[in-house]
């Protein structure tokens, strides 16, 4: 078996927030005096129930954590030490997710909160080595002409590269709001050469990954596991070329399969759907990129596989086509090299 660390891959499902060192945490709240919740330092990742409720506690934990970030200089840090470990853990490239509303008070605005976070990304992948662009996120639980406000922001940095906007998404809970009303946002979003990278199929089933794909236009759906309990829905979803960043643990976290071995990434592949693990909020489900793929291996996927989903990672990603060629013949090397 060979190390998973070293086996290039990209990032594409990561929340800015959610990315966060627990160190990092405590120290922001040692220096604000608040003391955290004990289910930050208990070790334990969290686990709730996949219902309203479940969905509550997450978000209050998210947002203990959210209202630590007050400055600039700390959400330079977490863009920073994002890439650090996303480098340490083979890493190529990492599209982290943000929603610059949340930090804008802080720092004079949406506008500035964007430009630290993009210039931050910029330094973060010389610092690293590690390309990081971004996804600006709308919320579900804010009101669609707010997610225009931000799409109008997010295209006027909207590139490939590091320190560029790359798609646009829309987080929190995916049975929040009509996904209709969100259509005119993506629809400034793509006119603009963003990718739409929306939540869809993690909560709720292929009833509404439809909804997803027919109003927002997805590039890649976020989580998208429960596209497989639709076969027809499925098919259709690989031939139009959605790509699928599915986060096994935070599935188990979030309490939308029992265990790990529940999580239906094999059917997923075997359907020939393109596959990107990523760690969704490693701060509350206490395991990073690796992890995912270890959770892959545990799954009875080799090391043959394993380069597979590492390259549709690749693929999937808004990088340009120069820089997927290396990490794609970086993929290659990582297998022709012997086994530890
Ligand atoms: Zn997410």
């Amino acid at each position: 078996m060979r190390d998973l660390s070293t086996l290039p891959k990209a990032h594409l499902h990561l929340h800015f927030t959610g990315s966060m060192r627990l160190d990092t945490l405590v120290d922001l709240a040692q220096s604000e005096r608040s003391r955290l919740p004990a289910s930050f330092i208990d070790g334990d990742p969290l686990h709730v129930p996949a219902d309203h409720r479940g969905w509550f506690r997450f978000q209050r934990a998210y947002d203990t954590a959210r209202h630590l970030v007050r400055d600039e200089e700390t959400m330079r840090r977490i863009v920073l030490e994002a890439a650090l470990d996303d480098a340490a853990e083979g890493s190529r490239r990492l599209e982290i997710q943000v929603d610059p509303t949340s930090y804008a008070p802080f720092v004079g605005g949406i506008t500035p909160a964007l430009e630290i976070i993009l210039d931050a990304a910029a330094q973060a992948t010389v610092l690293s080595g590690t390309q990081v662009a971004v996804v600006v996120a709308a919320s579900r639980i804010r009101h669609p002409l707010e997610a225009r406000t931000l799409a109008r922001l997010a295209a006027r940095y909207a590139g490939d590269g590091p320190g560029t906007v790359v798609g646009f998404g829309l987080s929190n809970d995916e049975r929040a709001g009509q996904t209709a009303s969100w259509g005119p946002a993506f629809r400034i979003a793509r006119r603009a050469g963003l990718a739409s990278l929306p939540h869809a199929g993690e909560l709720l089933g292929p009833g509404h990954v439809r909804d997803v794909v027919g109003s927002l236009g997805p590039t890649r759906l976020g989580h998208g596991v429960r596209v497989s309990e639709d076969p027809a829905l499925l098919d259709a979803v690989v031939a139009a070329g959605i790509s699928l960043e599915v986060c096994p643990a935070s599935n188990v976290c979030l309490g939308v399969y029992r265990e790990a071995g529940d999580v239906p990434l094999r059917a997923l592949l075997d359907h020939g759907a393109q596959v990107a693990l990523g760690a969704d909020d490693p701060l509350l489900f206490r395991t990073r990129l690796v992890d995912q793929y270890s959770i892959a291996r545990s799954l009875g996927l080799d090391d043959e596989a394993l380069a597979e989903l590492a390259r549709g990672s690749i693929r999937a990603s808004l990088a340009d086509e120069e820089s997927k060629r290396v990490w794609l013949a970086e993929v290659d090397a990582w297998l022709a090299a012997p086994e530890a």
